[in-house]
């Protein structure tokens, strides 16, 4: 097979996900292609259970949820959402035709994060999703990530582990941000080529194995402390306790 050309392109593997579940397909379009424009991964889907599906197989770094749906309704799927161990704090703007200020509590008390009333205009969606991102996942919008004596730059592209600067391919980098989004967070094989390689991909799973492998010999030497723990029968996690410990 032939790896390289399945490199993920950086723009898009790094930048925060967002999935859009509207039933108005003009709408949902429309959606997609200013988040897209925004520089976010976006996806899309008309119905409440399908939405469902996606949010559990691969949940996005922020949901635009419309209230009324064909399946389970958006109200339902926040509630949900809510009430999922890995979903709990996932940032979701509800979309809704009815601004009575009865709905808008009844949003609010689900758990929505913030509340948008059909028609809206886009510039304003587009702040509200920026200023969610930006105060519940400042990491995925950071410049820099770092644990004990490990830096990563997304803007230069460096990793230096203290004074050492380390040299990682593409996919390698894209791994350790991913994990030093999250540490202490155990991803499976399969979320990791979603996450990492996108989800278009059609990758054999023991291919992570063997980039998690090129990682930790990149990022340690010697006696170095591996910052990468792998879980035996589940998967990989960056060790929440390095550099504390
Ligand atoms: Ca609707």
């Amino acid at each position: 097979m032939n790896e390289t050309r399945r490199e993920p392109s950086r723009a898009v593997a790094a930048a925060p996900r967002i999935l859009v579940v509207e039933d108005e397909s003009d709408l949902a379009l429309l959606l997609t292609y200013n988040l897209e424009a925004e520089g976010y991964v976006a996806e899309s889907v008309e119905r409440g259970d399908e939405a469902e599906l996606r949010l559990v197989e691969s949940p996005p770094d922020l949901v635009i949820l419309d209230w009324m749906l064909p399946g389970v309704s958006g109200l339902e799927i926040c509630r949900r959402l809510r009430a999922r161990e890995t979903t709990k704090t996932l940032p979701v703007i509800m979309l809704t035709a009815r601004g009575e200020e009865v709905e808008r509590v009844r949003g609010l008390s689900v758990g929505a994060d913030d509340y948008v009333v059909k028609p809206f205009s886009l510039p304003e969606l587009m702040a509200r999703v920026r200023a969610l991102l930006r105060r519940s996942r400042p990491e995925r919008i950071a410049e820099k990530l770092s644990a004990g004596d490990l830096d990563l730059d997304r803007e230069t592209r460096r990793v230096r582990r203290g004074l050492r600067d380390i040299h990682l391919g593409p996919t390698e980098f894209r791994l350790l941000e991913y994990l030093l989004e999250r540490p202490g967070r155990v991803f499976s094989r399969a979320q990791l080529l979603d996450g990492v390689w996108g989800q278009s991909v059609e990758i054999d799973e023991r291919t992570v194995d063997v980039h998690v492998g090129r990682l930790r010999k990149a990022l340690s030497r010697g006696r170095e402390r591996d910052p990468i723990r792998t879980v035996r029968g589940t998967g990989y996690s960056f060790d929440e306790t390095y550099g504390k410990s």
